[in-house]
Formats: C-alpha cells, structure tokens, sequence
C-alpha cells in the first residue's frame, strides 16, 4: 500500500471518532421495533415513520424518531435534532 493511501486510512481512523463533522441531510432506516420493523426517514428537517404511533399524527414523532436523535444527535442540524421532540414535551 503506497504511503498517500496509508495516511488516507489514518486520517478516516481520526475522523471516525469526530461525528460532529457529519451533517445528515436525508437518509433512511429500517428500525427494528419491539413488535415490527419501521421505516424511519428524515429529508431536511423533517422526520417520518411509518409505525402507527407517528401515523396517527397526534404527537408528530414517535420512539423510533426520538431514539435516532439521540444516536445521531452530533450529525443532525438544531432543527433535526429538537423539532419533534419539543413538540411532543409540549403537548
Ligand atoms: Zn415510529
């Protein structure tokens, strides 16, 4: 292995362990529920799932949307991060 691609690796190695210089735009995921899986989705600031509990439109989150901001906190814009969250505290 030529020594550029070594540094390559090392410096992929330090970036690994940096994941706030990662930004997600949109991105889509299988959730492995406790009884089912869901697909969760963000496009922007704006999440989906597709389990009955985001469905039923009164909360406008759910468990599988709240526990991927808490994963993926240092990747998500402000907006990402809090926006359902807040409104489900709220109500
Ligand atoms: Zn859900």
């Amino acid at each position: 292995m030529n020594s550029s691609m070594i540094g390559k690796i090392e410096k992929a190695h330090r970036y690994a362990r940096e994941p706030e210089r990662v930004r997600f735009g949109t991105f889509e995921a299988t959730f492995r529920g406790s009884h089912d899986d869901y697909v969760v989705q963000l496009r922007g600031d704006e999440w989906s799932c597709n389990c009955h509990t985001f469905s039923s439109h009164v909360v406008g989150t759910c468990s599988h949307i709240m526990a991927l901001q808490q994963m993926l906190a240092p990747m998500l814009s402000e907006e990402a991060r809090f926006a359902t969250e807040q409104v489900a505290l709220a109500s």
